[in-house]
């Protein structure tokens, strides 16, 4: 029985995922339940590569039984690549606040897509349908035939003609990186039948939209962006059934794309304030959406109906100037940390994809994306408000470092 505490405080094992209360509550104590009992405060770090056993025969049947199944190890672990402690509580977490039965961490989300390709192409499915735009990576992935997909693009509404026999699934983000925009998920989930859904969660976070309430199946995040929120780990994970799980773990175990454990400590931690993060990043990033929209430098303001503290708009003028024209605001690739980040797609994020697949994507030339984090907002919108004046110098050239 599932003894977390919901919304109320009491046990319920039937619907702990439902409620922005449970949510906050799952954020602090998910995947820690049994520290009290072990007499620890916080999640112990565990680095181990391996693990001493006496037991050779033993092992060799937990070994059989892994290989065959992809069934998480009873007992103690064996070795980092097949599981790890410290990373197991960050997937555990993970799966409660995305209300799946399990979830699988990898080194980044690139890691993790290409992870669900593998296992699904394994089953001899190398068909996926896909709507654009996607991250720019993961565009490049399904396009870029690096792992013999052949993927066919399409609009929401053409994904049930697109279905094939040998479709893997169907991918979709939303909000979409980097135009911000939106799929219904249910009429999405209705139009695969029986192919699986994996949604790219990413910008939403379990903390806006949970897409398994959805019909997805597959739940992907690049944790390196909200998940660990202050732009200091790399990482990816999958939350989906146990079923999947088990395929993601021996694609795993054999592949070696696992996440570290520090990086799994640090995405736990990361874990207990992204409710909150997100709420207020998010009330930030509605204000300067206001302020923006009423600007006659910004000729457009793309801001997702869920809310969320990502941000694209299309400027005037040179958006080169307004990158080189922050001082507060961060000019860098990436997104989901305390502090703001803003980035140019056609440069930096989205560069990999096409000029023609990028406008077919409805990427501008003149679009901005920024995140939006947790510096005041007077302070944020004074820095914009001077980029986009392009009254500021452009910055010295990067000087060579002494040391390399
Ligand atoms: C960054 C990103 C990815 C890739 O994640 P990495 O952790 O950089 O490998 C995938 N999807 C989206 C939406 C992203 O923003």
């Amino acid at each position: 029985m599932d003894t977390t505490p919901s919304a109320s405080g009491t046990p319920d094992a039937q619907a702990p995922y439902r409620t922005t209360g449970a949510l906050a509550t799952h954020a602090v104590h998910a995947g820690r339940e049994d520290l009290a009992a072990l007499g620890l405060h916080a999640a112990p770090l565990d680095l181990s590569t391996t693990y001493p056993s006496s037991d050779s025969r033993g092992e060799g049947l937990r070994l059989d039984e892994f290989a065959a199944t992809g069934a998480q190890l009873e007992g103690p672990p064996v070795y980092a690549r097949l599981d790890n402690p410290t990373v197991g509580r960050f997937e555990q977490a993970l799966a409660r606040l995305e209300g799946t039965e399990s979830a699988v961490a990898f080194a980044s989300g690139m890691a993790a897509l290409t992870a669900v390709l593998l296992a699904r192409s394994a089953a001899g499915l190398r068909h996926v349908v896909a709507v654009r735009p996607l991250y720019g990576c993961s565009d490049h992935l399904l396009s870029g035939g690096l792992l013999g997909t052949e993927v066919t693009w399409t609009d929401p509404e053409g994904i049930a003609d697109a279905v094939r026999p040998d479709t893997a699934l169907v991918m979709v983000e939303t909000p979409a990186n980097p135009t911000l925009a939106e799929v219904d998920l249910d009429a999405v989930a209705r139009a695969c039948g029986r192919v699986p859904l994996l949604v790219d969660n990413t910008f939403a976070t379990p903390v806006l939209q949970r897409p398994r309430e959805h019909g997805a199946r597959f739940v992907l995040h690049s944790a390196t962006k909200y998940l660990g929120g202050h732009g200091d780990v790399l990482g990816g994970v999958v939350a989906c059934d146990e079923e999947f799980a088990r395929d993601l773990r021996r694609i795993r175990f054999a592949t070696g794309g696992v996440l570290h454990p520090l990086a799994g400590y640090l995405l736990l931690r990361g874990l207990s304030t992204l409710p909150v993060r997100v709420k207020e990043q998010s009330a930030t990033a509605a204000e300067l959406v206001r302020r923006l929209a009423a600007d006659p430098r910004v000729t457009a303001v793309h801001y997702p109906r869920l809310g969320g503290a990502m941000v694209a708009f299309e400027v005037r003028d040179d958006p080169h100037e307004v990158i080189s024209g922050v001082r507060l605001i961060t000019p860098a690739v990436s997104l989901g940390s305390v502090d703001t980040l803003i980035q140019h797609p056609g440069s930096i994020s989205h560069r990999i994809v096409a000029a023609g697949d990028r406008a077919a994507g409805g990427i501008s030339e003149k679009l901005l994306r920024m995140s939006v984090g947790l510096e005041d907002v007077e302070d944020l919108w004074q820095d914009l408000d001077l980029a986009l004046s392009g009254l500021r110098p452009r910055p010295e050239p990067r000087r060579e470092t002494a040391v390399r």
